[in-house]
């Protein structure tokens, strides 16, 4: 989306009356304690950014980071904000373990900048191109997608079990062992046998995201947290702790932009009903609604 539509968006939001304080880490910078005593009603909307690991032999070796360590610091370098020792995919095989929309952005970023190849690994099967008839129109299909990212180039790969970065005398990654993955039980497992080693000299990590980051909380503010690791919260979007409400991928976990705006959307009303004991505002979605087929 064009900067100029945020940017318009922004300034109508600020002439009729919210305040932006960007640079202000809550937590750190103001305690959620602090902000609970100075606020009637607070809405939690800190993303899922909790980034999933992989623990496999040779992970803290230099060049294998997590996607939006690269990322966001590609993003800033873009936007000349002068990046110190920049993560740069320039003149590098470069492998992207992961085949969701993080994974799609390190793709295409890394051509951007240069890399001499880039390959995309998948665990799971790799979906068919059409959609298949138990997932008819409205439900959300499982397709192979090819995003934009995806028609800048790279070779996509399924069924990828990762075993093992691989180091150079200097402790830095210079290749990544796969194995083919085969199912053992109902469990995922690499296939003995079918292992390959694949040059790489930046590794990017983008596996999904495990729930809200939580450090930050102190006893008395931290909202409880579901078996699935996000914060729990009931029908009206009011978390355990009283007055403060979550939207977007901290209370659903990581999900999609069209999610995330209609919570903050009935958030807001619900906000409005606890403040006023009424609302008008629309509520687009509850907490509990999901995506047709999933
Ligand atoms: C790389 C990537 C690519 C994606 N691509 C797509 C896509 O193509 N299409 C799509 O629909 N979705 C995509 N998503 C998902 C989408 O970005 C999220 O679902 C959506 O942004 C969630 O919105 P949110 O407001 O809940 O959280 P976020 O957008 O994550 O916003 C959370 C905000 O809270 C701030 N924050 C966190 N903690 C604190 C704190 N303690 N104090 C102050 N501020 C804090 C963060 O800095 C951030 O600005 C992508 C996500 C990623 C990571």
């Amino acid at each position: 989306m064009e900067k100029s539509h945020i940017e318009s968006r922004l300034r109508q939001m600020q002439e009729e009356g919210t305040r932006f304080r960007a640079g202000v880490e809550i937590g750190k910078d103001i305690s959620w304690t602090d902000l609970r005593a100075r606020y009637d009603a607070i809405v939690v909307a800190t993303g899922s950014t909790v980034p999933r690991d992989l623990a496999i032999p040779g992970r803290d070796l230099d060049g294998v980071h997590y996607a939006m360590e690269y990322l966001v610091e590609s993003n800033h370098a873009v936007a000349g904000d002068g990046v110190q020792n920049q993560i740069t995919a320039e003149g590098k095989h470069v492998i992207v373990i992961g085949g969701g929309d993080t994974g799609a952005d390190c793709i295409g970023t890394a051509h951007r900048q240069g890399a001499l190849s880039v390959t995309n690994l998948a665990i799971g099967v790799q979906p068919g191109e059409d959609r298949p008839d138990h997932q008819p129109w409205p439900m959300m299909p499982t397709i192979f997608e090819v995003q934009s990212a995806h028609e800048e180039g790279g070779e996509r790969h399924y069924l990828a079990s990762t075993v093992e970065f691989l180091s150079n005398d200097a402790g830095e990654v210079r290749a990544l062992r796969v194995a083919e993955t085969e199912y053992v039980d109902g469990r995922r497992v690499p296939k003995s046998g079918t292992e390959r080693e694949i040059p790489a000299d930046l590794v990017l990590i983008a596996m999904g995201f495990t729930g809200p980051e939580q450090d930050s909380f102190t006893e008395d503010t931290h909202p409880q947290v579901t078996d699935r690791g996000s914060f729990r919260r009931d029908e009206s979007y009011e978390s355990t702790v009283p007055g403060v409400f979550v939207a977007g991928d901290a209370g659903r976990g990581q999900s999609l932009i069209v999610w995330a705006i209609a919570e903050g959307r009935a958030a807001a009303a619900s906000v409005d009903r606890f403040l006023m004991g009424e609302t008008v505002l629309p509520a687009p979605v509850r907490p509990s609604d999901v995506a047709i087929g999933l």
